[in-house]
């Protein structure tokens, strides 16, 4: 859905543009960032990214990422970028709170807001949006906003599509999930043809880890791993201590809460890390099991239904019995 397309008679004449996305981007946020602003330089406007926290090491070979600016490392010339923008694309998000330390730079901030997100429940802050919960992702997204909205697909380079590459393979657990469609491969198969390499992308996505990183993997199922057979439910539950044994970085534990959806029967998976300030949880669901559900009425967060996450001020062992507790509740559906 395109709500706001008037404006966007204003990308005719050279802009300042400050694209943003969530706070700890993740393959899609990042890889449709970058896209967007190769896209948005090729154009001929000004444009900058700017991150409220760094990102993974997984990602650090896009192209562009060494451009990048992040708000804690430059905070004077973020905030004067935002303030000064004629338009702040909005990616991957469709609650500004996401957006973490940047928040009220981006809700003060006087340019045209624009948001282009796969998010349910969107907020109402955007000047135009460009807003579609059955894209796989927000990197398909900005595929179809290249090509079908400003019908500039032959701009699509090999950059460009490199990055919507990752953006899409990474949010659908590479074509794996539900949302994978066919209209999906068939921009898939676009972004090949305009010189993404796939298995070079999927070489350097998955075959990045560090050894501490495997072994902290190996620890958490070995210790962490709860199977709660009754209600086809398993968790992890991580303490800070575990994170430091293991100098564990952005992005280490991503992925980690599908290893509790793969054990088989498995059909609703948490990861709880203790993140200091705040516990931060993962859910991730096969079928009707609505995570989306359970991560809003509970735990002050939301997502997609099969994927989404939360946060809670509480000590980690009540975050989990929480968790534990709210199981009967979804008894008929998780054991259907
Ligand atoms: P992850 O578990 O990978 O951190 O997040 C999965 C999905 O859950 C994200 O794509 C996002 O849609 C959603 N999500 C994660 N954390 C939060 C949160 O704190 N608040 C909201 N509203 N959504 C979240
Ligand atoms: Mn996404």
């Amino acid at each position: 859905m395109l709500t706001g397309q008037k404006k966007l008679q204003l990308l005719s004449e050279p802009k300042n543009i400050v694209i943003t996305t969530h706070h700890k981007p993740d393959g899609d946020a990042l890889g449709s960032s970058l896209g967007l602003f190769h896209w948005l330089k090729s154009k001929g406007h000004q444009v900058e990214i700017v991150l409220s926290s760094d990102f993974p090491s997984f990602l650090d070979w896009m192209p562009g990422r060494e451009e990048v600016i992040i708000y804690p490392e430059s905070k004077d010339k973020a905030a004067s970028l935002l303030q000064n923008a004629d338009i702040i694309y909005c990616l991957d998000y469709s609650a500004l709170s996401r957006t973490n330390i940047l928040e009220p730079l981006i809700r003060e901030a006087k340019g045209q807001k624009w948001m282009i997100d796969h998010h349910l429940d969107p907020e109402d802050f955007a000047d135009l949006s460009y807003w579609d919960p059955k894209a796989a992702a927000t990197a398909q997204l900005i595929y179809t906003f290249i090509s079908d909205v400003n019908g500039d697909a032959e701009s699509v380079t090999a950059e460009i599509a490199t990055c919507l590459y990752a953006g899409i393979m990474t949010d659908t657990g590479s074509f794996r999930f539900r949302s994978t469609t066919a209209a999906v491969h068939h921009i898939i198969a676009a972004l090949i043809d305009a010189g993404a390499r796939n298995w070079e992308i999927h070489e350097y996505i998955y075959n990045s880890s560090t050894e501490n990183r495997l072994k902290f993997i190996g620890y958490c199922l070995l210790n962490c791993l709860e199977v709660i057979p009754e209600y086809n439910t398993a968790l992890f539950a991580i303490t800070k201590e575990d994170l430091a044994k293991f100098h564990v970085t952005t992005g280490d534990t991503e992925g980690l809460v599908n290893y509790a959806l793969s054990v088989k029967g498995v059909r609703l998976a948490a990861l709880f890390i203790d993140r200091t300030e705040l516990i931060k949880l993962s859910l991730r669901s096969i079928g009707e099991i609505p995570c989306n559900e359970i991560c809003k009425k509970y735990f002050n967060g939301g997502g997609h239904q099969n994927a989404s996450g939360g946060s809670s001020s509480e000590e980690l062992s009540q975050v989990v019995n929480k968790f534990k507790s709210i199981l009967p509740e979804y008894q008929e559906i998780l054991t259907k």
